[in-house]
Parts: structure tokens; C-alpha cells; sequence
């Protein structure tokens, strides 16, 4: 089982599109916490962060518009939204690393998921899309939990289909990010050949150069 350190340092973040790099938007989400393998650092330091990271991950922007303000009227019940959709990354973080290493689920994890999806479940409506259903949340239904019931839906369908061999903690030093391995060889190690795969070959020429 992979053990990381759990203390966080909360530090604002600006969310840009190389911070979703694993290939799955519930992967994405667990890694607004970077560096777990080290120090720890989440990204969600706000309510306001946790919208800022839904619209770049591509939650409906109509959806998310009047969840800001509603935030800014209701701060309390924005931080209890954000506190839980918190308590759902972290069983997620706990329950995607057992399975990538084909380790049981961690029970309390599970427990943490079930929650979040059931009450996720009794927000949803089946709404048409050009022909087919899809089971999905609205603001109207969840209010300010609906980042948190958006990735609960999404992460029981992801969970549905694991364990896969090609879901991966990505090796770099300060990061422990996931993602999928999309390559064709399935040999890939980092969670970005630019920043932490670079980093690694940067790290590796130098004990060449200077042993
Ligand atoms: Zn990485």
C-alpha cells in the first residue's frame, strides 16, 4: 500500500491546462493535491478554487456560474462544500492507489464514496443527449455540492471499470499525481514527459556527469 505523508500545506493555485494531464477528470481532480510522495500541497485553499478547477476540467460553465455567488452569499455552506468534496478526493486518492496496486479498497474509503455518490444519486436527472440518457447532476439539484456529486457520479463509473493496468502514480519526486496510461507501449512512468519525465532525465545525467 502506498503511504504518503497526510499533513497538508493549503496554498492558492491558479489552474492552468497542464495541471490536467492524467486523462480522467477524477484523476484530475485527486490531483489538486501535488507533491503527495513529499510535502503535501492542496490546491483547493477556497470554494472559489474548487470552481476555478471545475471549469477548466470542463464542467458545464452555465452550471457553474451561479454556484460563485451563491458561494459568496452562503460562506459557511461553501466551506462545508468544499470540506466534503475534500473527504471525497481523499477516499478517492486512498481507493485509486489500492487498486493500482491491485491492493483490497481501503473499507472507510469505500464508505467515504458511497456517501458522497448516494446523496450524488438523489440529486440526479436524466436528461436527453441527442438520443441516449445520461444520469447527471445540476445545480439546481445539488447546489454548492455539485463539483462533489459531478466527480461522485463520474468516479463510480471510472471505479466500475477498474482495475486497469494502465492506472499509474506517476514517479517524479514532488508529485504522486494519477493518471491513465494512454500509450501505446504502456510503459509510461511520468504524469508528464514535460515537467516530471524531464526532471528524471535531468536528475539521471547529472549522476552520470557527476557521480
Ligand atoms: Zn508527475
Amino acid at each position: 500500500m502506498i503511504e504518503y505523508p497526510r499533513i497538508m500545506q493549503v496554498r492558492a493555485h491558479d489552474f492552468r491546462p497542464r495541471d490536467l494531464v492524467a486523462g480522467d477528470l477524477v484523476l484530475d481532480f485527486v490531483n489538486t493535491v501535488t507533491a503527495r510522495d513529499t510535502e503535501p500541497i492542496d490546491w483547493l485553499d477556497a470554494y472559489a478554487a474548487l470552481l476555478s478547477w471545475a471549469r477548466l476540467a470542463g464542467l458545464p460553465p452555465a452550471a457553474l456560474a451561479g454556484l460563485a455567488a451563491e458561494a459568496q452569499a452562503h460562506p459557511r455552506r461553501a466551506a462545508r462544500a468544499l470540506a466534503d468534496a475534500k473527504v471525497l478526493r481523499e477516499a478517492l486518492w486512498e481507493l485509486l492507489t489500492a487498486l493500482s496496486e491491485e491492493d483490497t479498497p481501503p473499507p472507510g474509503a469505500l464508505v467515504r464514496l458511497t456517501e458522497s455518490w448516494r446523496a450524488a444519486a438523489a440529486a440526479v436527472v436524466l436528461t436527453d443527449l441527442d438520443g441516449r440518457l445520461e444520469a447527471t447532476v445540476t445545480p439546481e439539484t445539488s447546489g454548492l455540492a455539485y463539483p462533489e456529486h459531478y466527480v461522485a457520479l463520474r468516479a463510480v463509473r471510472l471505479l466500475e471499470n477498474l482495475p486497469s493496468p494502465r492506472l499509474r502514480v506517476c514517479g517524479g519526486i514532488h508529485c504522486g499525481w494519477l493518471f491513465l496510461d494512454t500509450s501505446k507501449a504502456g510503459r509510461r512512468r511520468w504524469c508528464d514527459m514535460a515537467t516530471c519525465g524531464n526532471a528524471a532525465k535531468t536528475r539521471r545525467h547529472r549522476s552520470v556527469v557527476q557521480p
